[in-house]
């Protein structure tokens, strides 16, 4: 990357959403000298961390006219990795002095909420958020960005920046299994969007479609009071079945659905359902984006995106933090950010149009080349420390943590291999403390690892 030419530049940006995003795009661009406005149409910060029980209208969120609820989490909701990997490099997500919070390892979702709003508050955040306020539409004018903005009251806006950063998250518009059958199937259907709570299911046999997160979570949640639920997974082969502990059956994934409401699977048992609970993930949307045709989602792809943040003829000006899809989100937020800060304010420049599609055309052969689906352009896995670690050098930010890119990847293991028990029973101790003694060395932390170490489960 080569440095800059021009003198660093401060300008004047919109952030669209003020969960974990956004409040460190928002942290990241305000230190980089540039006067930054947020917008979020809820009343506080934390995105979808901010639990709602109320879920939408349309339990599985079709109807367009649909009252919309933006969190996904459900009351039972623990963190699917352990806590130290998960927070923003410079500010640890380490358990607080206070009884009201909770020390787990694999806290509950409030926790998370009070992390960023503990992050919100030390970073001085909040001044720059309109809360309340929905952005209805962005294109780009005269080398500029125009901003529309509506308040809850109904009052509209236009304001002009000299960029946007899109920080509005992905997991609000769910993405439905497509099931032969299903027109004629009588039984109810949920997406997990929508889930909170198992009591709905009581006495019930229930199907739930996925089994990685949210559907491990959700099958189980449920099986507290239900009859039957049966998981079924196209990550399994077509002839998979399982009596799992208790109330639980593991499948292949459903091969019709049909009238007199049984459900047939791949594997041959037909089984009758009352509901089916869709843990199929989400898909992009960014329903106020208007770029004469340049962007587009196609089958899960946002295209065209330099390394998943810059579309190439539009940037600087647009960008967009947490698209990738991969285990340490937050540090992806903040490295993807500090990078688009420094870019806009001249401190680091970009490579040509040219270079940045050529780039990317090589990056979808890759994937054409491994076989890998389209849906998964955004699904780095195993490849998320080299795309965060090429990223951490174009703006001199360290590379990963060896501790961090390992709770991970051990974390990760666990969840498969005992989806029960994960966040409760760990092996990697070492790890733990790795991370406990890197935050004291840095003077990250008030206290001595040990105390949490002898008192974190
Ligand atoms: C069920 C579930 C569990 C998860 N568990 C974990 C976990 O344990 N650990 C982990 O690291 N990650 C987890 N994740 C991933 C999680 O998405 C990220 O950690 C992160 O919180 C997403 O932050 P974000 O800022 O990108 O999006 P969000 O938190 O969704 O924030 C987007 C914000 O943008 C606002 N917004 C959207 N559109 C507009 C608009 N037009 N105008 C104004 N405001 C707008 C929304 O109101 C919202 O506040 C989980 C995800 C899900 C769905």
């Amino acid at each position: 990357m080569a440095p800059a030419q021009n003198p660093v530049s401060s300008k004047h940006v919109a952030v669209i959403g003020a969960g974990a995003a956004g409040l460190v795009a928002a942290r990241e661009l305000h230190r980089e000298g540039h006067s930054v406005v947020v917008f979020d149409r809820e009343k506080q910060v934390g995105g979808l961390w901010i639990y709602s029980p109320k879920a939408e209208s349309d339990p599985i969120s079709l109807d367009p006219t649909r009252s919309i609820v933006h969190s996904s989490v459900y009351e039972s909701l623990r963190t699917n990795l352990p806590r130290e990997c998960m927070g923003f490099r410079d500010f640890p997500f380490v358990p607080r002095d206070d009884v009201s919070r909770d020390p787990r390892r694999y806290p509950s979702h409030r926790e998370v909420l009070a992390y960023l709003e503990d992050f919100a508050k030390e970073f001085e955040i909040e001044e720059m958020v309109r809360f309340e306020t929905e952005v209805v539409r962005v294109e780009p004018v005269n080398g500029k960005w125009s901003v529309r903005s509506t308040k809850s009251g109904g009052f509209s806006d236009d304001e002009i920046f000299d960029a946007v950063v899109v920080c509005s998250g992905h997991y609000a518009e769910p993405n439905l299994a497509h099931i032969p059958g299903i027109e004629s199937w009588p039984g109810k259907q949920m997406h997990s969007h929508n889930y909170r709570l198992p009591n709905p299911f009581k006495d019930e046999v229930v199907v739930v479609i996925g089994n990685f997160a949210s559907g491990a979570d959700i099958s189980r949640d449920i099986s507290k009071v239900a009859k039957e639920v049966h998981i079924a997974s196209r990550a399994n082969g077509s002839d998979a079945y399982e009596k799992l502990p208790g109330n639980l059956w593991m499948h292949s994934q459903i091969d019709v659905a049909r009238g007199d409401g049984s459900i047939v699977f791949e594997n041959g048992k037909v089984v009758y359902a009352d509901t089916i609970v869709h843990c199929t993930g989400y898909k992009y949307y960014f329903p106020f984006l208007e770029t004469n045709g340049y962007m587009s989602v196609d089958d899960n792809r946002v295209e065209p995106l330099y390394k998943h943040i810059f579309p190439p003829a539009l940037a600087p000006g647009l960008s967009f933090i947490g698209l990738p899809a991969m285990g340490l989100q937050f540090y992806m937020f903040e490295v993807q950010s500090k990078w688009v800060a420094a870019v806009l304010s001249g401190r680091v420049t970009l490579p040509s149009i040219e270079n940045m599609i050529e780039d990317l055309m090589l990056s979808y052969e890759t994937l054409d080349a491994l076989n890998i689906p389209k849906r998964y352009t955004h699904k780095l896995g195993k490849s998320q420390c080299e795309y965060l670690n090429w990223i951490a050098e174009q703006c001199g930010f360290p590379h990963v943590e060896h501790w961090r890119d390992q709770e991970v990847v051990r974390g990760y293991m666990r969840l498969g291999s005992q989806p029960e028990t994960f966040r409760d029973e760990w092996d990697d101790d070492e790890l733990m403390e790795e991370a406990y003694e890197d935050f004291a060395r840095q003077n990250l932390i008030t206290f001595h690892p040990s105390r949490f170490l002898e008192s974190g489960r």
